[in-house]
């Protein structure tokens, strides 16, 4: 995606983004940032937040952290808030690899994964977020009874993320590979940009939920 000039000054003053520069300080002190108790569930490679944004509309007693890696996507998900204020959303520009340095052991409640990037050549396949290299560090920031759900349209890469499974010591408590026609896991279904997309497209969407 192009770069918005001055994205990163804009990310850098935004009260909704925890600065880089105290994201070391973060892990076990997510209930301070938010001021409360609360379940904290975060959504990995969020994009321009529809997802998380309409998710924390929906569920005011949890709160949401958003991780994108890219200033210019951030800032869509950013006038988002400036638009509609929610105070249970928060949002990290960082690079996924690097979570376990910013969330405790056993912090999150819950990950989500959407329309995460297929790195299609085998030698990128620890880049892919479901990925048994991610699953370990999941893994850390996890409460136990915690679960991951993973949205995405590329067949490949869900055959991929299903077949990780077993070997990192996951276990799927459902699967579906095509949500939109299955009732139950569309039940309370948030649609996200590239679910809204891709779905118009006539693409079916695969979803797994996991734990441990
Ligand atoms: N979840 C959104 C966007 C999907 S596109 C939706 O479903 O509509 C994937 C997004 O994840 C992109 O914005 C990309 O920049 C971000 N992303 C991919 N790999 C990442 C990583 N390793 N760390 C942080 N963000 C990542």
């Amino acid at each position: 995606m192009r770069n918005i000039t001055g994205s990163r000054e804009a990310i850098a003053a935004s009260p909704y983004v925890v600065p880089e520069a105290i994201q070391a300080q973060c892990p076990d002190k997510w209930h301070e940032i938010f001021g409360n108790d609360r379940p904290l569930h975060i959504e990995i490679g969020m994009g321009k937040g529809k997802f998380i944004h309409t998710m924390a509309k929906e569920h005011p007693n949890i709160n949401y952290v958003g991780i994108e890696k890219y200033s210019s996507v951030l800032l869509r998900a950013i006038q988002k808030m400036e638009a509609e204020e929610l105070p249970n959303l928060k949002f990290l520009r960082m690079e996924a690899e690097n979570i376990t340095n910013v969330f405790g052991a056993g912090e999150v409640e819950r990950i989500y994964l959407n329309f995460s990037d297929p790195w299609p050549k085998d030698r990128h396949a620890k880049r892919r977020l479901p990925s048994r290299e991610f699953l370990a560090r999941y893994d850390v920031i996890l409460k136990e009874g915690g679960r991951l759900e993973f949205k995405t349209d590329n067949r490949g890469l869900f055959d991929f993320a299903v077949e990780e499974l077993e070997p990192a010591g996951w276990k799927a408590e459902a699967v579906t590979y095509d949500l939109h026609s299955d009732e139950k896991m569309m039940r309370g279904n948030v649609m996200t940009e590239y679910e809204e997309r891709f779905s118009a497209m006539g693409n079916p969407i695969c979803k797994y939920v996991i734990s441990r």
